[in-house]
This record gives structure tokens, C-alpha cells and sequence, in this order.
């Protein structure tokens, strides 16, 4: 797999917030994202640079650093569009590790994962992806019905809507409105912020 970068730290964001985990960034996007303009991780968009490992080695370093019953973050980019991917979860699989994929649901994810994590960037018909266990949109002001349609037409255990940062500034205040009104509507969203960004960590 082409890795822009590993690291160990603690997962921030959704369900899975407070474990530790070994982070794979996979180097290379292919998705044509409306939030391209503010992707977080600008460094690993680009199918250049990065490193090559072989799945046992980022499966031997994933256990260095989280032991052999720990959490590995599979992210990106986008790392479906990795030829090998599938691979990497296997051989981190084998290894003993829990597996948590982070996507935008465009791909369809043959390999068995532990917890998918699905963050949108296109309306819910276009996913090829349709369930996970947490659906995590970046909320840049879809509207109650776009975000309704998620809620509706994809099956996961948990719904988040999490701020968006432009320009040094969350929209936080915006986001934690719009989880309270799809909750009077009855749809049960929940607020995740990126907790390792108030922590100063990466
Ligand atoms: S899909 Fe994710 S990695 Fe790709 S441009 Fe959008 S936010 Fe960035």
C-alpha cells in the first residue's frame, strides 16, 4: 500500500473516540469531493509521494505500537482506492488487530472489517456503500433532507454529523443546531467534534 504517513495516536472522532490506534494514511484520492477545497489532509491526496509497504510490515508496525489486540485505523486519501487494500486487512486480521476503514462509500469494501466508518461525499443513491457502523457527514449545510435521506436509505449503528473547518474556523455552532433539530424530528444524529485537534494531537 502507498502510505503518505503511520502514526499512533487516539481515535477522535465518532463512536470509537479514546482508543488508541495505529493510523495507516493511505496516499491518493480519487473521489471527486465537494469538500476537496477543505480535505484535511491535503498531503495525501495526490496519487505522488508516499511510501510503499507490504501488508505484514504495516501489520508488524501496527502491532509495535498498539499490541496484537489493538485498533488499526485504515484511512486516507481514500485507501479503497489502493490496489492492495484488501491485503493490508487481512494481514492486520491475522495479526490479531481490530480493523477500522474509514471511507467515503463511493468503493465498495470486500474485505472484513471490524468498524467501517462511512463519511459521505456524495447523496446517499450514489454510495456503493449502503450500511456500516457509523456514518459520519461532514456537515457543510445539506439540508434536513439530504440528511434525512442518509438517515433513511443507509444502515448504520450510529449517525454523526461533525463540524467543518474553513479557514481556521469550525462551523460547530451551525452543526450542533442542525443535531438538535433532526432530533426533534425524531432522527436520532449525534454531534462528534475532532476531539485530537483539542488535544493537540495528531
Ligand atoms: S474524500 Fe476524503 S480524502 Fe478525499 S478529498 Fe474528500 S475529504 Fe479529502
Amino acid at each position: 500500500m502507498i502510505v503518505s504517513e503511520l502514526f499512533h495516536s487516539i481515535q477522535g472522532e465518532g463512536h470509537l473516540t479514546g482508543k488508541p490506534m495505529f493510523f495507516i494514511r493511505a496516499q491518493g484520492c480519487a473521489v471527486k469531493c465537494p469538500i476537496r477545497d477543505v480535505c484535511d489532509q491535503p498531503e495525501a491526496l495526490a496519487f505522488k509521494g508516499g511510501r510503499d509497504y507490504a501488508p505484514a510490515t504495516l501489520a508488524d508496525l501496527a502491532v509495535e505500537a498498539v499490541g496484537s489486540r489493538g485498533w488499526v485505523s485504515i484511512t486516507g486519501g481514500e485507501p479503497l482506492d489502493q490496489a492492495d487494500f484488501d491485503q493490508v486487512v487481512a494481514a492486520c486480521r491475522h495479526a490479531g488487530l481490530f480493523v477500522n476503514v474509514q471511507t467515503s462509500g463511493l468503493r465498495r469494501v470486500n474485505a472484513p472489517w471490524d468498524w467501517c466508518t462511512v463519511s459521505p461525499k456524495a447523496p446517499v443513491d450514489d454510495l456503493a456503500l449502503r450500511f456500516a457502523q457509523e456514518l459520519k457527514v461532514v456537515y457543510t449545510g445539506q439540508s434536513i433532507g439530504e440528511l434525512q435521506a442518509y438517515y433513511e436509505r443507509f444502515s448504520a449503528w450510529n449517525y454523526y454529523l461533525q463540524p467543518c473547518w474553513r479557514d481556521g474556523r469550525s462551523n460547530q455552532d451551525e452543526t450542533l443546531a442542525r443535531v438538535y433539530e433532526l432530533n426533534r424530528l425524531g432522527m436520532y444524529w449525534e454531534f462528534t467534534a475532532q476531539w485530537h485537534k483539542f488535544l493537540g494531537v495528531r
